[in-house]
């Protein structure tokens, strides 16, 4: 018998066409939902879960822990035709807007730090990962390829022990008991919220998340450092999420779009 119960993460998320895989152990969830090779159609939404990940990743080569027993890692892949448009780059952002909301009715304190995180209490509680690949050889005929978007989540319910992350963090349901199948539910309740979002940001792009994703910011008007790698480059107010996705941070000569991919944010009391 598997570690995680398919049917109990396909009754929380309640959306029909989503096929639903859990595995015991995988390296990366993102990583097996990118190799699968892509068919002739966009494919329906399909959702992988694994009770641990080896090899779990974060941005830029980071390394994302799932201490067992004490976190979630899912990842969705979502398919659709395109021409040229743009790689929808701020889908993060959309995730998670939606995520946090989701996630609401255990905890109402999650917030969200510019571009991809999860906070409780200035904490880390998860992170989102997104990539995208696309075909090129099965072109169809108007010139158009198949798009896959992959959307990981990797979350706590409990606080990882002390010590074995690099940062301040926490969990969903630290000082309490996790509800029965905790995992699977938490999960179905993330891909709820997930999956249309991710379909209107396609539709939408960011506007309708834009507002949303400013009232759960947690670190607006804060003074923050923006980091590359482990270097501070600057240090200003955070102004917040900019319409295109960007954060607008005022530095001593002026006002500052950082996009992501360029840096990382960090409070700047949590430097000193
Ligand atoms: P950024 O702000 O650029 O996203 P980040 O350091 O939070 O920076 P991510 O790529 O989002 O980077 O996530 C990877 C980082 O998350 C790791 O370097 C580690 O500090 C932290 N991390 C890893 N596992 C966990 C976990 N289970 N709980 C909380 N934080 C974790």
């Amino acid at each position: 018998m598997s570690l995680l119960d398919a049917e109990a993460i396909r009754t929380a998320a309640a959306l029909e066409r989503l096929r639903i895989e859990t595995v015991d152990e995988i390296g990366s969830t993102n990583l097996a939902l990118m190799d699968a090779p892509l068919g002739p159609q966009p494919a329906p939404a399909r959702l992988l879960a694994a009770a641990r990940q080896t090899a779990g990743r974060g941005r830029r080569g980071r390394a994302w822990l799932s201490p067992e027993g004490r976190s979630l890692a899912f990842s969705l892949a979502v398919e659709r035709r395109v021409r040229a448009q743009q790689p929808p780059a701020a889908i993060s952002l959309a995730v998670g807007a939606a995520a946090a909301a989701a996630l609401a009715c255990w905890a109402p304190d999650v917030r969200l730090k510019w571009p991809n995180d999860l906070l409780r209490a200035r904490r880390k509680l998860g992170g989102i990962l997104v990539e995208c690949r696309r075909g090129l050889a099965d072109a169809g005929a108007d010139g158009s390829v198949i798009e896959r978007i992959v959307v990981g989540i990797g979350l706590n319910l409990l606080a990882p022990p002390p010590g074995s992350i690099g940062q301040p963090a926490c969990g969903l349901f630290d000082g309490e008991a996790p509800p029965v199948r905790a995992a699977e539910t938490v999960i179905g309740v993330l891909a709820a919220a997930t999956v249309p979002a991710v379909h209107r940001f396609l539709d939408e792009g960011l506007a309708p998340f834009v507002q949303a994703w400013r009232r759960l910011d947690a670190l607006a008007g804060e003074e923050v450092a923006l980091l590359e790698g482990d270097r501070v480059v600057a240090a200003g107010r955070s102004l917040g999420l900019d319409a295109s996705g960007g954060l607008r941070v005022q530095l001593a000569d002026g006002i500052r779009v950082v996009h992501s991919g360029e840096v990382s944010l960090r409070p700047l009391d949590a430097l000193r």
